[in-house]
């Protein structure tokens, strides 16, 4: 019996895990979460953990997401909230987030970060949802988003670390 729930419950959980995009309800509509985003101990930015390990800035190679848990993106939000900022988007040859593309600096080369097909994500910055993780922010040199919750800041791709000079106060969803 207690062998029979834990496998449905196991069940349950893999069937979540599966369905990587849903819907939510909320004032504003049209609005998805894309699970899968990974914190990087590297260089500590967030990159797209679906589709590789992408480029990362301290190494040259992948990102490496052993110490991440499982972050969600809302994208395609319709009107976008107040406490919300959109134009964030995936970068294909780093698989990190990049804001107001094209631009910044990509790791895979030193050029501009290349997002066309992605989604438009819109990221969190209200002081609601206090599950969300905190001390994201936005970097003006690379227009990445990394993790600022940790002593140094990560690796930038531009010139020496991460800056959160002007940034929003980010939380994700994890
Ligand atoms: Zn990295
Ligand atoms: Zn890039
Ligand atoms: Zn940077």
């Amino acid at each position: 019996m207690e062998h029979l729930s834990r496998r449905s419950t196991l069940l349950g959980g893999l069937a979540l895990g599966i369905a990587s995009v849903f819907a939510v309800t909320g004032t504003a509509s049209a609005v998805g979460v894309q699970w899968g985003w990974r914190y990087c101990r590297d260089c500590k930015g967030l990159f797209y953990g679906g589709a590789g390990n992408g480029v990362c800035t301290a190494d040259g190679n992948g990102h490496d997401p052993s110490l991440s848990g499982d972050y969600g993106l809302e994208y395609a939000y319709n009107p976008v909230p107040a406490d919300y900022q959109s134009d964030w988007r995936l970068c294909v040859r780093c698989q990190g987030l990049a804001y107001d593309s094209p631009g910044g600096v990509c790791p895979s080369d030193g050029e501009r970060h290349s997002t066309v097909g992605s989604y438009d994500y819109a990221l969190y910055h209200g002081s609601g949802y206090p599950w969300r993780q905190g001390d994201w922010r936005h970097c003006i040199r690379c227009q990445g988003l990394h993790y600022a919750g940790v002593t140094p800041l990560g690796w930038c791709p531009a010139i020496g670390r991460h800056s959160t000079q002007g940034s929003l106060a980010h939380r994700l969803l994890s």
